[in-house]
């Protein structure tokens, strides 16, 4: 298979925060970088993402009061940060982008969740929680 590597991630940032697991799932990796690149261009500057969730295991899923069918627990979800950009701007623009099927802005806790979980359609669908 033809890889590429990541320019902007490294293991340490998208394993589980309990154990280290990580699984590599290719897609969602490269939506992630791409997703990099679309800000780099949007905001014409370099802009960062600091994910603080990718790979959960069972059981820190269950500690971190995860959904049962997480898509944490298959390597293709990410919790995002930004140190550049509001977690508003980096809701916006994941939505805008369309390398996600899911986008949750968190309004409590301040950050961006993303998926590639498959959509009929190749659908994108996102929604702001209050928590
Ligand atoms: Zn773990
Ligand atoms: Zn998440």
């Amino acid at each position: 298979m033809l890889e590429a590597k990541l320019q902007n991630f490294v293991e340490n940032e998208i394993q589980c925060r309990c154990c280290g697991k990580l699984i590599v799932n290719h897609e969602a990796l490269i939506c992630l970088q791409a997703f990099r690149y679309f800000l780099n261009r949007k905001f014409n500057r370099n802009t960062r993402i600091t994910p603080t969730c990718g790979t959960r295991c069972c059981q820190h899923n269950i500690d971190v009061g995860g959904a049962k069918g997480s898509k944490h627990l298959t390597g293709q979800a990410f919790d995002l940060t930004s140190p550049d950009i509001s977690y508003k701007q980096l809701f916006e623009a994941a939505v805008e982008s369309r390398l996600f099927s899911t986008v949750i802005r968190y309004d409590k806790s301040l950050f961006v969740h993303v998926d590639t979980g498959k959509r009929k359609n190749y659908a994108v669908v996102s929604w702001i929680w209050d928590k």
